[in-house]
Formats: structure tokens, sequence, C-alpha cells
């Protein structure tokens, strides 16, 4: 990599705390999921969302072929949903989806997002797609965060009158 060590850019980016979505999709009868972070809003009007996919994922060519994502944003409950969509697969743990159209969405989420791929653009080892939404939900509930590799939440601390603080583990 010209110039910029890897570690450094791992410190760097991992600065830069995040909440957490499962990117899911359907295609041929198949509903895969993937944990990302590297999500943004993109546009209101028109309304466009972003997620950047790295190439050896099995979601990139997964997601070229589907043409729509969902994105399920993470409540602080559910680091074990994380762990299990970045490939750390948990036996016992319940997925259960729910659709809007043809993108399945997962149970539980704090908020989610479905949108049809209008673009992608290459970014080096991973590719950005555009997604155009065409359905959004929020339900109550703190964020799932990730600051440095580590999970940690949002400690709404109103009652002693502090800003809000994250707490790690
Ligand atoms: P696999 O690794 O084969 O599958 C992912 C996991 O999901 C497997 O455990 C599989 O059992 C499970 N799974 C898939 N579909 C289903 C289903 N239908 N029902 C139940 N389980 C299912 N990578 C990026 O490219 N971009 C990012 O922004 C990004 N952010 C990340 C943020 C965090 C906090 C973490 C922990 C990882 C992140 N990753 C990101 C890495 C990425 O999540 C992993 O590399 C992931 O394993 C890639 O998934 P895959 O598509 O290759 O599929």
């Amino acid at each position: 990599m010209a110039g910029i060590d890897p570690a450094l850019f791992r410190k760097v980016m991992g600065a830069f705390a995040t909440g957490v979505t499962i990117i899911t999709s359907e295609a041929d009868g198949e509903v895969h999921g993937m944990t990302a972070n590297a999500f943004m809003s993109g546009s209101l009007e028109p309304p466009l969302c972003i997620v950047s996919i790295a190439r050896k994922a099995r979601m990139h060519d997964f997601l070229l072929h589907a043409g729509h994502f969902g994105v399920s944003m993470l409540g602080a409950e559910q680091a074990d949903m994380s762990n299990h969509f970045a490939g750390r697969p948990m036996a016992d743990l319940q997925v259960r989806f729910h659709h809007a159209g043809r993108t399945p969405l997962v149970e539980g989420a704090i908020a989610a997002i479905a949108a049809d791929t209008s673009a992608t653009h290459d970014c080096g080892d991973h590719t950005l797609f555009i997604g155009r939404i065409h359905h959004m939900a929020c339900a109550e509930g703190a964020p799932l965060v990730v600051h440095h590799g580590k999970y940690a939440r949002v400690a709404h601390m109103e009652s002693r009158g502090a800003a809000p603080t994250l707490e790690f583990w």
C-alpha cells in the first residue's frame, strides 16, 4: 500500500465510531446476510444510501446478482447477531427475517431500510453499492456501536445531567 501503513489505516478508521448493520439480500430463493459498518446516508432527494462491500466477501457477487439490499441497524443487545453475520456463526442464535417487498430484513433491529441498487462504484478492494430507498422503518432502542474494533453502547446519563458516554464490553 503506497505510503500508508495498513495497521495505521485500521487504527485511524477504527477511531470513527459507527453503528452496526446487517446487509441482507435474496436471490434464487436464498437469503444472505453480512455485518457491515461502512454504511452511510447518501441523498434525501432522491433517497439514497451507500454501503461498501469487500470484493472478497460472498455478499459482493450476491448483491451484484440480486440488485437490491436491506440494511438492518442493530440494537445494543444484538452483538451476537453482529458476530454471527461476520462469519462467527452461533448455532443457538435465533435469526428471523421479514420482507419489505422482495428484500429481507433482520427481525428485532432498531431501524431498517430496503433499497434497489441504483449504481455501483469501484472503491479499490471494495465496491460501493448505492441503493434507491423504497422502505424505511424505525423502532425504539439504543444502537450497537463499534469503536476501535470493540462493541459499545451509548449510556444515557440524563438523570445526572451529563452528556451520553460510551460503555464498552
Ligand atoms: P459469510 O462469511 O459466508 O457469511 C456471513 C455469516 O452470516 C455466516 O456466519 C453465515 O452463517 C451467516 N448467514 C448468512 N446468511 C444467513 C442466513 N440467511 N441465515 C442465517 N445466517 C446467515 N465487511 C465489509 O465488506 N464491509 C463492511 O462495512 C464491514 N463491516 C464490518 C463491521 C463489523 C463490526 C464486523 C465484525 C465485520 C465487518 N465486515 C465488513 C466484515 C464482514 O462482516 C465479514 O467479512 C463477513 O464474514 C463477510 O460475509 P460473507 O458475505 O463473505 O459471507
